[in-house]
C-alpha cells in the first residue's frame, strides 16, 4: 500500500483563507529582506488590548482559572455576554441561549457543522467575508451567492433574496458592517429583509455583528433579531471581542440564539476544542463589563483614517472608492486598470493580477476583490498607522499612474 499523503474529501472542498495567505506572503517577503513591505491585507485593529483586560487575564491566572472551562463558556463571561446583548442590542438571552467559542470564526464553523448536510444551500451576499463559503463547503453544503452592487451601497436587496431562496435553503449570512465593503444596513432595509424571511420559515439567519461598534455614518446600528423579534427563534447573533477591543489574538467569539441550536453548537465544540481558553474568557468578560471608552476612541481613530484613505484613493486617476459607513476596510474598484500593462510589462488580466503587480512593484499588500466574490475590486484594511496609510496610498497612486 502506498504511503502517499491523501487529503480528506472535506479538505479538498476548501482553500486557504485569502486574507491570511496574502498577509503571510507579505510577512515572508519582509523576512526575505524586502523592508519596504506595507501590509494592508489583514483585518485587525493596530491598537494594543486595553490594560484592564490584560490585568483581568493576569488576575485569572493568579486565581487558578487555568483548568478546563465549561464547554459553552465560563458563567461570568456568559453573564457579561447576556448583559451586553441586553444593553446594546435590546436582546434578552438566557445563559442557555449563549455560547462562547475560540473566535467568532469558530462559533460560525460550529454552527455550520451542527446544522448542514450535503445538498443544503447557504445564501451568501457578495462581497462576503472569505470564510463563509469555505465553511459551508467544508460541511458539504452549497454556497449560493446573492449579488449586491456598488450602486445599492452593497446592500442586499429583498427581491434578490426572495429569488435566491429555494426549499433547500438552510441559512442566510448577514454581515453589517460588512467585511469587505464596509456597508452598514439601516433598520428599514433590515426590516424589509426580515419580511422576506418571515415568508420562508425554513431559512435560518446567521447575523455576523463582529464590526458592530465600528460605524461612522448617521445610521444607528441594528441587528436582525432586534428589528424583527418574530425571527428570534431562527437567528444566531454572532459577535466577538476581536475587533471591538483589539483582542484578535485572544480568540474569543460568542453567539446568542435559540437554545436547541446553542446546545447543538456546544455538542460540536465538546468534541472539537472542549471550549475556549479559560484565561482569555476572563479577559473577554472584563472587556465586555468594564469601561467602554476604548471602543469609542477606536471608532474615532478609524473614522479619521477612513476619511484620509478614501480622499487619497479618490484622487487616483481611474479609481473609484466609495466611502464606507463602517468596519475598517475600503473596497475600491480597480476595473479600469484591467486589460492594461503594469510597470513590469505584464498585462493585468484580473483584480488578482492587479494586487500581485502592486505588491511586487510597490510593496503594498492588499486583497483582491474576487477573494470576496466581487471581481474588479480590492480591499484595503486601514487599521494601520496614518504614516503607513499615507505612504501606501502614495505608492498605489504612483503605481496606477504607471499602468499603461
Ligand atoms: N466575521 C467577520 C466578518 C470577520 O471579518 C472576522 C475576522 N476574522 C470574523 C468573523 C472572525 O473574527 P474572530 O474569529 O477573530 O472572532
Ligand atoms: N477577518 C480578518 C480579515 O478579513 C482576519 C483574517 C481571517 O480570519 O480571514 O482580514
Amino acid at each position: 500500500m502506498s504511503n502517499e499523503f491523501k487529503r480528506s474529501a472535506a479538505l479538498s472542498r476548501i482553500s486557504p483563507s485569502a486574507t491570511i495567505a496574502i498577509t503571510q506572503k507579505a510577512r515572508d517577503l519582509r523576512a526575505a529582506g524586502r523592508s519596504d513591505i506595507l501590509s494592508l491585507s489583514i483585518g485587525e485593529p493596530d491598537f494594543n488590548t486595553p490594560e484592564h483586560v490584560c490585568e483581568a487575564a493576569r488576575g485569572a491566572m493568579a486565581a487558578g482559572q487555568t483548568k478546563y472551562p465549561p464547554v459553552s463558556g465560563v458563567p461570568a463571561l456568559k453573564e457579561a455576554i447576556a448583559a451586553k446583548f441586553s444593553r446594546e442590542n435590546g436582546l434578552r438571552y438566557s445563559l442557555s441561549e449563549v455560547v462562547v467559542g475560540s473566535g467568532a470564526k469558530q462559533v460560525i464553523a460550529n454552527a455550520m457543522l451542527a446544522t448542514l448536510n450535503p445538498g443544503d444551500e447557504v445564501l451568501i451576499p457578495t462581497p462576503y467575508w472569505v470564510s463563509y463559503p469555505q465553511l459551508t463547503q467544508l460541511c458539504g453544503a452549497t454556497p449560493v451567492f446573492v449579488e449586491t452592487h456598488a450602486k445599492d451601497g452593497f446592500l442586499l436587496q429583498p427581491e434578490a433574496l426572495e429569488r435566491a431562496i429555494t426549499p433547500r435553503t438552510r441559512w442566510l449570512f448577514l454581515n453589517s458592517p460588512s467585511n469587505p465593503s464596509g456597508a452598514v444596513i439601516d433598520a428599514a432595509s433590515l426590516a424589509a429583509i426580515g419580511d422576506v424571511l418571515l415568508r420562508h420559515p425554513h431559512v435560518w439567519v446567521l447575523s455576523d455583528d463582529i464590526y458592530e461598534h465600528l460605524t461612522y455614518g448617521d445610521t444607528p446600528y441594528v441587528t436582525l433579531a432586534q428589528v424583527r423579534p418574530e425571527l428570534r427563534e431562527r437567528v444566531l447573533t454572532v459577535n466577538g471581542v476581536s475587533k471591538a477591543y483589539a483582542m484578535t489574538g485572544w480568540r474569543i467569539g460568542y453567539a446568542g440564539g435559540p437554545a436547541p441550536l446553542i446546545k447543538a453548537i456546544e455538542l460540536v465544540q465538546s468534541q472539537l476544542t472542549g471550549g475556549a481558553c479559560s484565561i482569555a474568557q476572563w479577559a473577554a468578560a472584563a472587556a465586555l463589563s468594564g469601561p467602554q471608552e476604548f471602543v469609542a476612541m477606536c471608532r474615532e481613530s478609524f473614522r479619521a483614517r477612513c476619511d484620509r484613505v478614501v480622499d487619497a484613493l479618490e484622487r487616483v486617476p481611474g479609481m473609484t472608492c466609495a466611502k464606507p459607513d463602517g468596519a475598517f476596510y475600503v473596497f475600491p474598484s480597480c476595473a479600469s486598470f484591467i486589460g492594461r500593462k503594469a510597470p513590469s510589462g505584464n498585462v493585468i488580466h484580473s483584480d488578482e493580477d492587479f494586487v500581485r503587480e502592486l505588491l511586487d512593484h510597490t510593496g503594498v499588500a492588499v486583497v483582491h476583490g474576487s477573494a470576496f466574490g466581487s471581481a474588479g475590486h480590492f480591499r484595503v484594511s486601514y487599521a494601520a498607522s496614518t504614516d503607513v496609510l499615507a505612504d501606501a496610498c502614495k505608492r498605489i497612486h504612483l503605481f496606477c499612474e504607471a499602468v499603461r
